[in-house]
């Protein structure tokens, strides 16, 4: 339920020009002009989920954003009855949308791939078939130092290429890794969305190393009951599942209606894991040089 302060759920993550969204409740289509995010880029939309609070934004976003001129694709994934869904709406409201748009029903494993990034899928704990997600960047090379590489016995060839292409090679003296003979490469960040989930083992195993996790944090440490019942996670689950997973930060969100003050839920969350944030609207996280930056 929304409340004065807090919308309903949905996160973009804007890596390049790409934005990436993770479920679209309603209102967002407000939240995402207030975050000037721009109608017409490259875009996929991730849906968790069938219960409103996460789906029931979208059709007004795509009927806006092609009132506003889109006209690049927008491809959405979800669970089976996403495309009954949008198949439904499209039915009866009649919209336009003069975008191509497409609809894709997904089950666990890769949702798809680029050349810079994957995404996979995992199905969670909650009352209806619910998915969480993990954007997973490759690691981006450097810049190629030939005499790095002539140092460490690689010679000029194929074997250079395969480096470059991020493959590790071996020579007389071992195995030479691309980060030996490229300058100035990152590791890929690793982002997992999940979200109406009871803790469960498929979050911890989706989340391992992550350099973020997005997790359920619905009631307090005094509502486990509750939680467990409605199937979401109280904020202490929350620390247990991030801390489980060796997740390097923690954001807390989908907080119920019933708190005004969420700061409580934050303090119980940190007690298990130091790394824990909570999320406020339109705030924004910037992954820079490697560590991560509240800006807002
Ligand atoms: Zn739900
Ligand atoms: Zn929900």
């Amino acid at each position: 339920m929304p409340t004065k302060e807090r919308n309903l759920s949905s996160l973009v993550i804007q890596r390049d020009r790409e934005v990436v969204m993770f479920d679209c409740g309603e209102g967002t289509q407000k939240q995402f002009m207030l975050a000037s995010i721009g109608y017409n880029k490259p875009m996929r939309v991730l849906v968790t989920h069938m219960h409103g609070d996460h789906v029931l934004g979208l059709p007004g976003l795509l009927m806006t954003m092609s009132l506003q001129g889109r006209d690049k694709p927008i491809e959405v994934y979800g669970p089976p009855s996403i495309k009954d869904f949008m198949d439904s709406v499209t039915r009866i409201i009649r919209p336009r949308i003069e975008f191509p748009l497409s609809i894709a029903e997904v089950e666990d494993g890769m949702v798809y791939e680029t050349p810079m990034y994957s995404v996979l899928a995992a199905h969670v704990d909650h009352t209806i078939p619910c998915l969480a997600y993990a954007l997973i960047e490759k690691d981006r090379p450097g810049k190629f130092i030939p005499e790095k590489a002539r140092s460490l016995g690689v010679r000029e060839g194929p074997l250079w290429k395969k480096l470059q292409l991020g493959e590790s090679v071996e020579v007389k003296g071992g195995t030479i890794r691309p980060a030996d003979v490229m300058e100035g490469s990152r590791p890929g960040l690793k982002v997992v969305y999940s979200i109406d989930t009871r803790p469960c083992k498929s979050v911890v195993t989706l989340a391992r190393n992550a350099d973020l996790l997005i997790h359920d944090s619905t009631f307090d440490d005094a509502m486990d009951d509750k939680a467990k019942t409605y199937g979401h996670s109280t904020a202490r689950q929350a620390g247990e599942v991030a801390r489980e997973a060796g997740a390097k930060h923690l954001l807390l969100t989908h907080i119920s209606a019933m708190y005004k003050d969420a700061n409580p839920l934050l303090d119980q969350a940190r007690n298990v894991f130091k790394g824990a944030l909570l999320a406020s609207d339109l705030m924004v996280l910037e992954f820079k040089g490697g560590s991560l930056v509240v800006r807002q």
